[in-house]
């Protein structure tokens, strides 16, 4: 498996591969890659004949007292993780391969972007999208994975592939867990002990929300309350955000119509935390 640090030796390994007539499976991370990660590149190399993932941790979605100096890095664990799921390359450059003196250029995705994690985090999705654009016309991919974990993400670059004209298509893929059901994430090894106990109360609560709505609870409200309380029995928990709102357009609702994500954002200790759930008749994912 290769690691390749510029855009140029990516265009041309992308072009090699283009030649010999293969499709190309894309799966852009930040790195410390887990068994999320690994499974949205199984579900690559299932459909596509070239699996490439990116590892960058990407300072423009990162506000100014984030995280991003300490984020975990481990490029030598990732390359092997990586392999053992099929990717043939990950493209792994520096931040002045990506943002070069002299950088000016920006995606702002409208609309969706200004609820959930685009409130709390002011900037974050622009930098997303800024990103995603870059790797897609670097990689050339034919599809591209991402995680459900990052449902709000997901629906933010299908809006800005439909709107550039962008061809590649953008997969879902379903969150992966822990057994005790804390979603997988690059950011756990910074909670305490006692906060990753904690954490748990975040796929409880969502269960608690889907249970309801198969019982027939369509009330937003309603569901919102039952996963707020859920959480509040947590001392540990300092709730950012919870949400219920209608699914794919994010529109607040009283009454679910059809389906909607029920959304949260937890801080423990000062570890921010995301989880969601499809509230929903039928699949989204792949
Ligand atoms: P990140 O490295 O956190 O930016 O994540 C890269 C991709 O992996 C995104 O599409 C995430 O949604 C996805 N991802 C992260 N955690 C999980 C998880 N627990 N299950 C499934 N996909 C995930």
């Amino acid at each position: 498996m290769k690691i390749i640090e510029t855009v140029a030796a990516m265009r041309a390994f992308v072009n090699e591969q283009r030649d010999a007539g293969k499709t190309i499976g894309f799966v852009p991370t930040m790195g410390a890659l887990h068994q999320g990660h690994q499974s949205l590149l199984r579900k690559a190399a299932e459909r596509c004949d070239v699996v490439i993932a990116s590892v960058f941790v990407n300072p423009l979605q990162f506000g100014a007292n984030e995280d991003l100096s300490s984020y975990p890095r481990d490029i030598g664990g990732d390359a092997e993780k990586a392999a053992a799921a099929g990717a043939a390359a990950i493209f792994h450059p520096q931040v002045s391969e990506m943002y070069p003196h002299g950088y000016a250029s920006h995606v702002d995705v409208w609309g969706i972007t200004d609820k959930l994690c685009g409130k709390s985090r002011v900037g974050h999705f622009r930098g997303v999208a800024t990103v995603v654009a870059k790797l897609f016309n670097i990689v050339q991919p034919d599809v591209a994975f991402f995680g459900q974990k990052d449902a709000q993400q997901v629906l933010v670059l299908r809006r800005m592939v439909e709107d550039l004209n962008m061809t590649v298509e953008i997969a879902m893929a379903p969150i992966v867990r822990e057994a005790d059901g804390l979603a997988m994430s690059s950011r756990n090894v910074y909670l305490q002990p006692a906060e990753r106990k904690a954490a748990t109360v975040l796929s409880r609560s969502l269960s608690i929300a889907q249970d309801a709505f198969a019982r027939g609870e369509r009330n937003a409200a309603a569901l919102k309350s039952l996963i707020q309380a859920a959480i509040s029995t947590e001392e540990l928990a300092e709730i950012d955000y919870v949400e219920v709102h209608s699914y794919p357009d994010l529109a607040e609702v009283d009454t679910i119509k059809s389906a909607a994500l029920a959304a949260v954002a937890v801080r423990f200790g000062g570890t921010r935390l995301i989880d969601n759930t499809l509230l929903e008749g039928e699949r989204t994912c792949i």
